[in-house]
């Protein structure tokens, strides 16, 4: 994604070497050079449609100054060129004293962002040219006007003076004047203003506000290229995951005003309805007003509607270009728009944001309208806007509103009683109450109770603080920065707008949009959820398609059903196209038959090990505390007939499709009591006299198996090759369990995957014992069930030498969450809450590695194993299992490393099928920007 500067995808032709474009000379698909503004700028512009004049000077002008620290050479020139061609196109000149041209300097990257520079308009004016702008306007009110706005923009934005000055200077002018809005302002007033304006810029920045025209044109440019390197920018493109080498572009464009007088105006508009999609007019208007003030709150806007009434002659112009525009776009657009005198501008397009909801129902939509072909319409959806509507939600007809809000930090909905430290979370929790832990921000300290606690709420904090990123780890609701709340510990409450909360008061939080709710909403299961639960959506409702309509769904409705409706068409698209397989991992016959449900096709994950713990527990003690072979077959022979039960339960829920049952992978010891209670209960009987020889044994038993670094200790494949007989355990257990399936009409596809293996050495020795067993098995039943062996790729050595595995074994799956901690060498659980929101902040990640795999070092280690692995073994089968197999991000990279399947948890399926899908309509193009 990243070029280095000067080369760039959009301008194969570098000898012109241009810095500047006219907007005459450009379109949308040139963001990465014109940024998204200037480009969708030059696409009106070419459209015909009433654009005022102007240029764009490129993103490979700021890469230059960034790199060198000075505007590239010639860049000086080729403004010149540009500013003459403007000034003879409007005929006014810049700078004159009469009838003077003035432009607006606005900031523009590939991406929008916040952070970067604001737009600084009316630039041109000085004490010269302000007569000549009211001469020319016949409004010495507006000329003034828009003096004081420049001088009051320019200073903040490119002299960097604190803008709170500007503002207490207007409130004072406007307080003396016993006015309540801006407009009450006379000519006096703003003549006084702008003389106070002048002296803060004179005071704060040392300098007199600069009277040469041209050189406010360069400062602003070059304060636009500066802000490139922002805090705020460089935090919002880390957590957007935008590459920071991009630069931004500017756009010089020559002003039309809305604020001459009442048939002028500004106003914003949507081609549809951002929230649901539904086509309309949607938008606000301002009279008499210039750039921002429409968005700022200074006056009541009207809503567009009332623009026909006020001028209907732009109103219809504006409604013709909106259908156009969407025509074109062929998708929802976000508009700005300014009305000078009657003539209707266009400043500003760009395909609009919109919700999850909206995004999937237009994409339908447009589909049914005959505007885009499926594939287009999968493209314009992401896994990311599939899990949201997954989440449960708060029932709508509850009718309360928020007294809150803050930044949707990891979505969900929660309620429960409000605590204030962890401490108090966890007791409550363990008295079975539901909390909503909340705090200023949180530490690695309040781990325990961010774990009991239901929901987290913070009044601190954006979407990378400590709070948010462990929160979104744990999968638990949370919004954090609420900034309108405000905490006091002392007094164990907090109050809001309006509202006190007291520690044990009911609160509910939407984590999906930041709101923050007094007392309990009933929360509901998605339509969404429920509707791909039933497993109508894809492959299993394929044919019953009348059923599925009889939920009262109407199509392309844009009420629930039409989300759910357009949900199905696209999941339905998504598994005709992709190649990449999905399955789930799943332990039980319960999650077995739901990740069905959500249209799994196997299983890539079958846990044994907690197929051991409860009643189970103690028949893993005796094979633990085993003296002779005698008491630890005993042992085994009691597991055996559970295990077969277990495993006969889970092939019958995914009869006909691969059950991949791994291998048991825990350290021992997880098996066993705890070392320090142990150990008390040892000392206390021993002081009364006599410990329980049972507990003597225990004892020595759980000090033995105690590991320092359990992670990286007796676990996985190694526990097979030292406990004897536990392994042809397990294999004799699902043996038997096909042998039983089949017996019973069933086709069970079992595979035994062998967890933790670093050489092929261990896998041999281990194949040995299981191919015996396997023999043993058909040999006694009589029948043959075909059951693979392979293993999985969770260490860096078994992915450099997957060669040589692959000869032993007959497929691989790729444990990414340990070959993730053991390619950083770090362990999960114990890095993750503690140092990676300051890693996030400091930009080590954009992302955590457990989230999103790392593709340069995890992704390179799978890459080997893959290319190695199918040499050694063509048609060798690959998938991948951990949760890395449900992040929208990654299953990109394992479609385009050409594994056969993702396995994920059943409630990701469905994310991982629509992004497989995604991958495949995308390859083609590389890379989709979905932002
Ligand atoms: P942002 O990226 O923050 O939306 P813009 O560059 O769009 O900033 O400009 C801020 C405001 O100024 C917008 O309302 C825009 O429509 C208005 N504006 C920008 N250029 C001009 C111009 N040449 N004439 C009149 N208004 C303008
Ligand atoms: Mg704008
Ligand atoms: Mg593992």
């Amino acid at each position: 994604m990243s070029h280095p500067a000067g080369v760039s995808p959009d301008t194969p032709d570098r000898a012109a070497r241009a810095f500047v474009h006219e907007f005459s000379e450009g379109s949308k698909e040139q963001k990465r050079l014109l940024g998204g503004k200037g480009a969708n700028l030059a696409e009106m512009t070419n459209l015909g449609l009433p654009v005022p004049p102007g240029f764009t000077i490129s993103t490979e002008a700021c890469r230059y100054y960034l790199a060198e620290g000075h505007e590239p050479p010639g860049l000086a020139d080729e403004v010149d060129r540009h500013l003459a061609r403007l000034e003879a196109e409007r005929g006014k000149r810049l700078g004159a004293r009469e009838d003077p041209l003035l432009v607006s300097v606005r900031s523009g990257a590939m991406y929008s962002m916040p952070g970067m520079m604001d737009t600084v308009l009316d630039i041109g004016l000085h004490d010269g040219s302000v007569a000549g702008l009211a001469a020319e306007s016949g409004d010495e009110r507006f000329a003034w006007d828009s003096y004081r706005r420049l001088i009051q923009m320019f200073g903040k934005t490119v002299l960097g003076i604190d803008g709170g000055l500007f503002d207490a200077a207007l409130d004072r002018a406007k307080r003396d004047r016993g006015v309540r809005s801006d407009l009450g302002l006379g000519v006096e007033d703003l003549r006084e203003l702008v003389a106070e304006h002048k002296a803060i810029v004179r005071d704060r920045s040392g300098r007199e506000f600069p009277q040469d025209a041209r050189e406010q044109v360069d400062m602003a440019v070059r304060a636009v290229f500066e802000s490139w390197n922002t805090d705020r920018a460089r935090a919002y493109r880390r957590q957007e995951r935008i590459p920071h080498d991009l630069g931004t572009a500017v756009n010089v464009m020559a002003m039309v005003y809305g604020n001459l007088g009442p048939d002028s105006g500004t106003g914003v508009a949507f081609t549809r309805d951002p929230a649901t999609g539904r086509p309309g007019v949607y938008g606000d208007y301002l009279r008499d007003a210039q750039g921002e003030d429409v968005v700022a709150g200074i006056r009541n806007t009207v809503p567009l509607q009332e623009l026909e009434d006020i001028d209907k002659h732009s109103y219809d112009e504006l409604m013709r270009i909106m259908a156009r525009l969407e025509g074109h776009y062929k998708d929802l657009c976000d508009i700005e728009f300014t009305i000078e005198r009657g003539k209707l501008w266009m400043l500003q397009t760009r395909v609009g944001k919109r919700t999850a909801a909206a995004a999937f129902r237009m994409a339908a939509q447009l589909v049914d309208d005959g505007v885009i072909d499926l594939d287009e319409a999968l493209r314009r959806v992401t896994g990311a806007q599939l899990a949201q509507l997954m989440f449960p939600q708060f029932d709508r007809r509850s009718g309360i509103t928020a007294f809150a809000h803050g930044v949707p930090a990891s979505p969900g909905a929660a309620v429960g009683a409000v605590v204030f430290d962890s401490a108090e979370a966890v007791a409550r929790d363990a008295d079975g109450e539901r909390v909503i832990l909340v705090r200023q921000e949180t530490s690695p300290d309040d781990l325990p109770g961010m774990l009991a606690a239901d929901g987290i709420l913070t009044s601190r904090g954006g979407k990378t603080s400590h709070a948010a990123v462990v929160a979104r780890g744990m999968g638990k609701t949370c919004v954090v920065g609420a900034e309108d709340i405000a905490i006091d510990l002392e007094r164990r409450r907090f109050t809001g707008p309006g509202v006190e909360v007291g520690e044990g008061d009911v609160i509910s939080v939407d984590g999906t949009t930041g709101a923050v709710y007094r007392g309990e909403i009933a929360v509901v299961p998605s339509p969404v959820m429920r509707d791909l639960e039933s497993g109508r959506d894809g492959e299993a409702g394929r044919g019953a398609e009348g059923a599925a309509g009889g939920a009262g769904e109407e199509p392309g409705a844009d009420g629930e059903s039409g989300v759910v409706h357009a949900v199905r068409r696209l999941m339905r698209h998504a598994d005709d196209v992709r190649r990449l397989a999905v399955h789930a991992n799943a332990d039980t016959p319960e999650d077995a038959a739901r990740a069905r449900r959500f249209g799994a096709h196997g299983i890539g994950l079958c846990r044994t090990e907690h197929m051991f713990l409860g009643e189970r527990r103690r028949y893993v003690e005796d094979l633990i505390l085993a003296e002779s072979q005698q008491q630890r077959d005993k042992a085994l022979e009691a597991l055996l007939p559970l295990q077969r039960d277990d495993f006969t339960g889970i092939l019958e829920a995914m009869d006909g499709l691969p059950v991949t049952i791994r291998l048991i992978d825990p350290p021992l010891h997880e098996f066993l009591p705890d070392l320090t209670g142990l150990a008390v209960k040892v000392a206390v009987a021993r002081e009364r006299g006599a410990p329980d020889a049972g507990d003597l044994r225990l004892l020595q038993a759980v000090r033995k198996q105690h590991e320092q670094n359990p992670m990286l200790g007796l676990r996985g494949v190694r526990l097979g090759l030292v406990v004897p007989g536990l392994v042809a355990m397990q294999v004799r257990a699902v043996a038997e369990a096909a042998v039983a399936r089949t017996r019973a009409g069933g086709t069970p596809r079992p595979e035994i995957m062998v967890p933790l293996v670093g050489g092929v050495e261990e896998l041999e020795l281990l194949r040995t014992e299981i191919d015996a067993v396997l023999a043993d098995v058909r040999a006694a039943a009589g029948v043959d069930v075909p059951i693979a062996v392979g293993t999985m790729i969770e260490l860096p050595r078994a992915a450099l030498t997957a060669g040589r595995i692959a000869t032993v074994a007959e497929f691989f799956s790729f444990g990414t969450n340990d070959l993730t901690q053991t390619t950083w060498g770090f362990s999960r659980d114990d890095v993750e809450g503690a140092f990676f929101p300051a890693y996030l902040d400091k930009g080590v990640f954009t992302v955590s590695p457990f989230e999103a795999l790392d593709e340069e070092g995890v992704g390179r280690l799978i890459e080997i194993a893959v290319a190695e692995g199918r040499a050694a073994r063509p048609g060798l089968v690959i998938g991948v299992c951990g949760e890395h197999g449900g992040d929208p991000s990654s299953v990109r990279f394992f479609d385009q490393a050409g594994l056969d399947y993702v396995s994920c948890s059943p409630y990701r399926v469905p994310v991982a099928r629509l992004e497989a899908g995604r991958s495949a309509v995308t390859a083609s193009e590389g890379g989709s920007d979905t932002r």
